[in-house]
């Protein structure tokens, strides 16, 4: 559930209309709902209420310091995936040990930023970054936490470029090397190994990927305890999936997912934390946009939006479904017609949809991208010379920008010319 309803005829972000904010902010833009994000991350809260946990929001999927914000004033942590990342939530207040550092390829420079500034853990991906790790570490009179992040080689049965828990993929250490990683690391001056980690996707919808991965993640953690190990700490990752359209089947509940994580491991006693990113923030935000034309082709109709694949790359990148809405609701009984959903950028590829059943649009109407708060705004470009697009949050009955759109004076006086030219 969501907070972006139509009221009265006119599609609503909480007590405000959205053709309100566009009339101010202009189009194309993302409007978030705060009280979607905070509904979604209460959810998985309480999911794991039985058990000591922190959830840490994979910041990633939209890391703009109102959301970082808002969900660190309900207690959230942040997983991070680079040195930006890092800052950002620093600068978002975020304390460092609810920080914990994520990512396949670390730089010595990250690892400084991070131990200076505090970290809750790195979960480190292979053995030459334990070396890096463990270096780093020593070199400032430090021990850095560390878990190490095992590859259990399941299938997530997602898309192919969310996948990341088979053994094909670059992330983590196949599970079966686990107890030599984990003695080459306990052996390392610079580290203090605190528990295990592992992430095996995104937009799963189902949760027996996860069993499978959090059973084999029990089995390691006797293993290694019986090895010596203090595995006090499981980090189980993100990769709870979303429903994109309002017909597919429900992806799993938090609830459930809570559940199934106290039966595999809620025996061993371990502080638990999760990473979602998408759970939290896709149906939290939506994108606006307005038809400039009608187009009328051979055999089809385009609509042409004045949003594009710079502003909202999931369709070009992963084949991904967004529902389209109109901003004012069709009267009862109006008969849809299919439309290609296109915007401007001069590639086949900047194409939203094709053959939707959409009731009759003109230029000038707002339309509404659902489901796109998580891996939207963060993955923009200005390819084509096209700024970034606002990013706009309301709460209850008063929104704010919370990322202004640039002049294009501010993006063109960005390059800088060379003096021989
Ligand atoms: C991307 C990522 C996440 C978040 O994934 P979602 O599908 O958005 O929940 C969590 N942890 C790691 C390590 C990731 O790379």
């Amino acid at each position: 559930m969501d907070h972006f309803l139509y009221k009265g005829g006119v599609l609503h972000a909480e007590d405000v209309p959205v053709a309100e904010i566009a009339a101010q902010v202009g189009t194309p833009f993302y409007l978030y709902s705060t009280a979607t994000l905070e509904r979604h991350f209460k959810l998985l809260d309480e999911a794991l209420c039985g058990m000591e946990h922190l959830v840490c929001y994979a910041m990633k999927a939209a890391s703009n310091q109102a959301i970082l914000k808002t969900l660190a004033a309900l207690g959230a942590g942040m997983d991070v995936v680079s040195g930006g990342e890092y800052l950002r939530a620093k600068a978002a207040g975020v304390p460092g040990d609810k920080i914990v550092f994520s990512g396949v390829g670390k730089t010595e420079g990250e690892m400084r930023l991070a131990l200076e500034g505090g970290v809750r853990q790195f979960n480190v991906e292979s053995e030459p970054e334990m070396e890096v790790l463990s270096a780093v570490a020593v070199s400032m009179g430090l021990r850095a936490p560390i878990t190490v992040r095992v590859n259990p080689d399941v299938d997530a049965k997602t898309h192919a470029k969310i996948a990341t828990g088979k053994s094909e993929n670059k992330f983590g250490i196949p599970i079966a090397r686990a107890r030599d990683v984990y003695a080459q690391a306990a052996a390392l001056p610079g580290l203090e190994v605190i528990g295990i980690d592992v992430h095996i996707g995104s937009q799963l919808t189902d949760l027996e990927p996860f069993r499978q991965a959090y059973r084999k993640v029990a089995e390691l953690t006797e293993i290694l305890r019986a090895d010596g190990h203090d595995i006090r700490r499981l980090d189980l990752g993100g990769g709870l999936g979303i429903p994109y359209t309002q017909s597919n089947e429900a992806p799993p509940l938090p609830t459930d997912y809570g559940a199934m994580i106290s039966e595999e491991l809620g025996h061993l006693g371990c502080e638990v934390e999760i990473e979602p990113g998408r759970l939290i923030a896709g149906n939290a935000g939506i994108m606006v946009s307005q038809v400039i034309y009608v187009k009328s082709g051979e055999g089809r109709d385009f609509l042409i939006l004045d949003g594009a694949m710079n502003d909202l790359i999931r369709p070009a990148m992963y084949d991904a479904h967004h529902d389209i809405v109109p901003v004012v609701q069709p009267a009862p009984g109006t008969e849809q017609q299919p439309y290609d959903i296109v915007g401007p950028v001069c590639e086949s590829g900047d194409t939203f949809a094709k053959q939707r059943m959409m009731p009759p649009l003109k230029a000038g109407d707002l339309v509404a991208f659902r489901g796109a708060g998580a891996y939207g705004a963060v993955m923009s470009s200005e390819y084509n010379t096209r700024a970034l697009i606002p990013e706009v949050l309301v709460h209850q009955h008063q929104f704010a920008v919370i990322r202004a759109r640039p002049t294009f004076d501010e993006m063109i006086n960005r390059d800088t010319i060379p003096e021989w030219l």
